[in-house]
């Protein structure tokens, strides 16, 4: 069947402003790391990112080695894109990622301009994209001067293979040096892209303000713990789950102190009439310098509840602070 997208698409999420940019994201965000390799059905993948539209949500974020195998969820993608979502080009943010292994050799990784320009023209082409909307340098690199990896990014821009750019798992004092060498050619560094959720706060050690700064917006990854800021666990670890499955999140992680935190989320979000999935999605978007929420799915359910959350209250001071009782790295 022909894919129509729905008329009401843009009347149930609102969009926020990246920094000082002109760009504008969903409040929430899907990413397909998991769940979107050759090891799962298209169907679907294509019914979550179809439903995803349909909900309003214009940004999916991918990089060159998402899958499993790498490189698989750039093609899946792309044959959605083709089949479904091709008319609806302007209506998409597509961003995709270089900074882990691709392939062999000395030039597979990290953030020199032969490997990171090779790769955007390699996801260019899974995908089938003319252009991707925003690039990122996926990692920081110590062993390239900063200098050419922002060099490669505004190559990009400048070729219009890529709108924005951005850098993703930089500290803060990176992110200022990749700022100032990206200015030397015109191009602003848009968009941060760092873990955050109520289990790895990090990033409140001096990312906001430089942020504010720099004019940046950040878009958080993970900000459901891969799942452990949910109910996911709180029977037992299900057998298509990805504790039980992912070498990023071992079975190891499910202890009781872990289960103990869990549950005193799980209350404080059923006072609030929401799922703990909820709780911690309205938990990271309290920040006002988040600009999206970057969450995955492995089901159209899934992704329902998570942009339900939009639907609900601010958190108030108190509840903050109870959260901070279980909210700890
Ligand atoms: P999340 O923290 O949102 O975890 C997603 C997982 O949580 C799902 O696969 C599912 O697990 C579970 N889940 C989601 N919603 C619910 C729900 N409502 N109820 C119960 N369980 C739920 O994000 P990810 O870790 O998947 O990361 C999101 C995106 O962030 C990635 O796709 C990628 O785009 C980006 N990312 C970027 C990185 C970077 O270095 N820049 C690194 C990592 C991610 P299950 O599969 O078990 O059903």
């Amino acid at each position: 069947m022909p894919f129509t997208a729905a008329d009401d698409r843009y009347e149930s999420i609102d969009y926020a402003r990246v920094g000082r940019s002109g760009l504008k994201l969903p409040k929430i965000s899907l990413g397909i790391w998991n769940n979107f390799g050759y090891d799962r059905p298209l169907d679907t993948q294509r019914a979550i990112i179809r439903r995803a539209f349909d909900l309003g949500v214009t940004h999916v974020d991918i990089a060159n080695n998402y899958g499993p195998p790498p490189g698989s969820a750039e093609s899946n993608f792309g044959t959605i894109f083709a089949q479904d979502l091709a008319p609806y080009r302007d209506e998409l943010i597509v961003s995709s990622k270089a900074g882990y292994t691709m392939w062999e050799g000395p030039y597979q990784d990290l953030g020199s301009r032969k490997y990171l320009l090779s790769s955007l023209d390699a996801s260019l082409k899974r995908t089938g994209l003319d252009y991707f909307d925003i690039f990122y340098s996926h990692r920081p690199d110590p062993g390239t001067p900063i200098e050419e990896t922002m060099g490669a990014l505004a190559s990009a821009v400048y070729s219009g293979k890529a709108l924005y750019v951005g850098v993703s798992n930089y500290s803060p004092e990176q992110t200022r040096a990749a700022e100032a060498a990206l200015a030397v050619h015109n191009v602003p560094l848009t968009i941060h892209q760092p873990r955050y959720n109520m289990f790895d706060r990090h990033i409140e050690d001096g990312l906001f303000p430089v942020l504010d700064d720099l004019g940046m917006g950040s878009i958080v990854f993970s900000p459901l713990a891969q799942g452990l800021l949910t109910d996911r666990y709180l029977e037992g670890i299900p057998s298509d789950s990805r504790a039980a499955n992912s070498p990023f999140l071992g079975a190891s992680n499910i202890t009781d102190e872990y289960l103990g935190r869990v549950r005193g989320l799980n209350s404080i979000a059923q006072s609030r009439g929401q799922s703990v999935a909820q709780l911690a999605l309205s938990w990271v978007l309290r920040i006002p310098q988040v600009t999206s929420a970057l969450i995955g799915a492995s089901s159209v359910a899934q992704l329902e509840n998570n942009l339900a959350a939009l639907d609900f209250d601010n958190l108030t001071d108190d509840e903050i602070t109870a959260i901070d009782e279980f909210a700890v790295d």
